[in-house]
């Protein structure tokens, strides 16, 4: 064999080598989406003593909004939103896209009963992880929010169906492209996340959990009765910026344009019709 082969050999060798590293990383990712997987949904509740929540909780998210757990109630007196201009980071977590709003609380709070809940971070699933009435539609954002005295958490939910753009998600669209399937964190620099405009006089209110391990229950979810609009090319982005996503899914993918990646399954089970999403390439 002369030299050259032989290097090229060696250099072929050392890149399967990396590849390999590079896959036991990706698969070191403490839980993931996939439907029988062993880092699944179906499992969550047995990866960790601290997970046990996620499989025998009985305030499990999400549900559908036609549950008896659910309210709809006026938004105006049970809400105080507080949101403030603030500098954000965007980073790619692998099952989702997270905004980080920085500094501890900069970007104000939402207040629920006279106590305040700070914002910390959004993040999109694709589809919607609530439904109504037994169908699912193309985005919900959730904006997480904490209050640091009792460490407890409530979400804002918004619910999005195809049409026009969202405007906010307009502005991230250069930022979500350079970080597809990167797991780094970017500056974004200063955004107001009242640009997320809450219409409507409606909303649902009821007490669950995270909807991610640890799922830890006690979660106030408001979710609005109102849904804004998100083209399907701002969720084809969001969807196909994260890996997340089964094999067979992908298969599925290419044949029937068709992807569902990112959501637990509804954990109360009074639904069983789920819409698929179609997606136009
Ligand atoms: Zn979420």
């Amino acid at each position: 064999m002369s030299n050259f082969s032989f290097s090229v050999l060696l250099i072929c060798l050392l890149c399967l080598l990396l590849t390999g590293i590079a896959q036991e990383v990706e698969d070191e990712r403490e839980f993931d989406y996939i439907k029988g997987s062993e880092k699944g949904p179906e499992r969550w509740g047995e990866l960790k003593k601290e997970w046990k929540v996620c499989e025998n909780g009985k305030m499990q998210s999400p549900i559908d909004m036609s549950n008896r757990r659910v309210k709809i109630i006026a938004k105006m007196g049970d809400i105080k939103r507080k949101h403030k201009p603030c500098n954000a980071t965007i980073k790619n977590r692998g099952h989702d896209i997270m905004l980080r709003w920085e500094g501890n609380g900069d970007a104000g709070s939402i207040e629920i009963n006279g106590t305040q809940y700070y914002l910390q971070q959004f993040h999109w699933h694709a589809p919607t992880e609530h439904s109504i009435n037994g169908r699912r539609y193309a985005l919900e954002l959730h904006m997480v929010h904490v209050d640091p005295k009792t460490n407890r958490t409530a979400v804002i939910g918004q619910l999005y169906k195809f049409g026009h753009p969202d405007h906010f998600l307009a502005k991230l669209g250069k930022s979500i492209r350079s970080i597809v399937d990167k797991e780094e964190e970017i500056n974004i620099g200063r955004l107001d996340p009242r640009e997320i405009k809450l219409g409507g006089s409606k909303i649902y209110r009821y007490m669950g959990s995270l909807t991610v391990p640890p799922c830890t229950e006690g979660v106030i979810w408001t979710i609005n009765k109102k849904m804004g609009s998100v083209s399907h090319t701002q969720v084809k982005l969001l969807r196909d910026a994260v890996h997340d996503v089964s094999p067979q899914e992908h298969k599925i993918y290419a044949r029937g344009k068709r992807k569902a990646i990112a959501t637990r399954k509804m954990t109360d089970m009074s639904v069983s019709v789920i819409q698929d999403i179609k997606l136009k390439t």
